[in-house]
């Protein structure tokens, strides 16, 4: 009898999961768990959570529905809160799993976290990758070799003519649960923050409405600067970095619409976009704890002071930037904002305001539901003049851009007029 656990973390979904995948096809009995980390929940990180409210309403969303996906396979999802890695590796000893199926990412704390596991569990653990476009394997050079710009690296990438790993299928069916496993009920809210709704069926829903449905991805270089708005941009970000869409699928079948429909600059963007992704998630992989650092990959350190109230200003959205102050109660509300937005605030903390960019990064990580370690970090750094940015650093001159992005000023009027104004 082989008893599987299946570790779920930013892979929450049961399409193009080859851990899952692995599990299904070598086990008698499987397990499914996601831990709950308290220390999220804490406001000890650059004075903001590791994560927020709006960030907490998506993840339960999405645990939700993976739960509803496994059990319409005679599964189950069992959620536990604490230290993940004491959790997994208690129930590892209790119960004596042969195999344990977990999927790679480069995060600091998640490679620890395997790394762990593998030492301590040898020859039981099975690591997959699904995270990314491509496997290691697949990248045309070795990864202390990864090119410092973007550019360097999408060319190496495409010159090869490198492709990304065809997704798998939902597995035809699971293992049956481990008799005995508790799980802790889930505290679920369902206030409606956002259109966004965690989980699989929407994030697939969301790719198949901007390719097939209304095509806008046609139009997307075009658009893709909008400040406000579903319609500009994919909004596929929140699922992506929840797992709860998986990239190499949204790659397929952006793929697929180019070969069936139309294919034009528009679509390449998408797909660029996506290698942006792509070379964050690498340069974490390889640079590990220095991104985060201060001074950053490119190790120079920022000119900055610290003022509290300045921060504070920042956050709730009363700086002397209307377009700033615009974006930054968007955030404060909905969590998201745009990828114009994004660059505006950060421009205004680090260059207007003269913090460090790490207050800035952390206090994204607690409001963005589409928190993503490698490219909020990576963005970060490089709008810092600290990442790989060829250019030194980006300063955007705020009022020039609030009149080329909000002509009609409507963007401001939306949100600073409105107490808690709804998407
Ligand atoms: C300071 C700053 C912080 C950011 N933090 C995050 C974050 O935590 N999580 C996150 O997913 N994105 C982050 N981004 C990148 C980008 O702003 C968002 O991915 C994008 O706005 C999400 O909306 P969308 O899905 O409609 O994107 P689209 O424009 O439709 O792009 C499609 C996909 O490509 C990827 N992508 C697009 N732009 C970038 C980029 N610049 N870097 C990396 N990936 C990109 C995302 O996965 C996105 O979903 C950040 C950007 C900045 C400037």
């Amino acid at each position: 009898m082989q008893r599987g656990l299946m570790w779920f973390r930013h892979d929450l979904r049961i399409h193009d999961n080859p851990a899952l995948a692995n599990l299904a096809s070598s086990c008698d009995t499987l397990t499914c768990v996601f831990v709950i980390d308290p220390s999220w929940s804490r406001a000890d990180h650059f004075q903001s959570k590791h994560l927020g409210p709006q960030r907490e309403t998506f993840l339960w969303q999405s645990l939700t529905e993976l739960h509803r996906a496994l059990d319409a396979m005679g599964q189950k999802l069992i959620i536990r809160t604490g230290n993940p890695l004491e959790v997994v590796a208690n129930l590892c000893m209790d119960h004596e799993f042969d195999l344990i199926g977990v999927t790679d990412h480069p995060g600091t704390r998640e490679r620890h976290q395997v790394d762990t596991l593998v030492s301590r569990f040898p020859q039981r653990v099975v690591v997959s990758d699904a995270h990314t476009l491509f496997t290691q394997h697949q990248l045309p050079f070795d990864l202390p070799d990864i090119p410092p710009t973007f550019t360097q690296f999408r060319k190496a990438v495409e010159k090869k003519g490198i492709q990304p790993r065809l997704p798998l299928p939902v597995p035809e069916s699971l293992p049956a649960p481990l008799a005995g496993m508790t799980s802790e009920p889930a505290p679920l809210s369902d206030r409606r923050i956002s259109p966004y709704q965690g989980g699989e069926i929407a994030g697939r829903a969301q790719l198949n409405h901007f390719l097939w449905d209304t095509h806008r991805v046609q139009r997307y270089k075009e658009t893709r600067n909008g400040l406000d708005g579903w319609a500009f941009s994919s909004r596929l970000s929140a699922w992506l970095a929840n797992g709860c869409l998986s990239v190499r699928w949204a790659a397929a079948e952006l793929n697929r619409y180019e070969r069936n429909v139309e294919q034009n600059e528009s679509t390449y963007w998408l797909y660029f976009e996506l290698l942006w992704r792509e070379y964050f998630q690498w340069m974490l992989y390889h640079y590990g704890a220095r991104f985060f650092r201060f001074k950053g990959i490119a190790n120079k350190r920022p000119l900055t002071t610290f003022y509290a109230e300045a921060f504070m200003a920042w956050r709730e959205g009363s700086t002397d930037f209307p377009i700033v102050n615009a974006a930054m109660r968007q955030l404060k509300h909905t969590g998201w904002i745009s990828n114009r937005s994004r660059q505006l605030v950060a421009s205004c903390l680090i260059h207007e305001l003269g913090i460090d960019w790490r207050y800035g990064a952390a206090y994204f990580e607690q409001q963005l539901i589409d928190f993503d370690v490698a490219a909020n970090y990576g963005n970060w750094q490089y709008l810092a003049g600290v990442g790989a940015d060829p250019r030194g650093s980006r300063r955007f001159n705020l009022d020039k851009q609030a009149a080329q992005y909000d002509p009609d000023g409507s963007f401001v009027a939306k949100w600073l007029t409105n107490e808690e104004p709804l998407y």
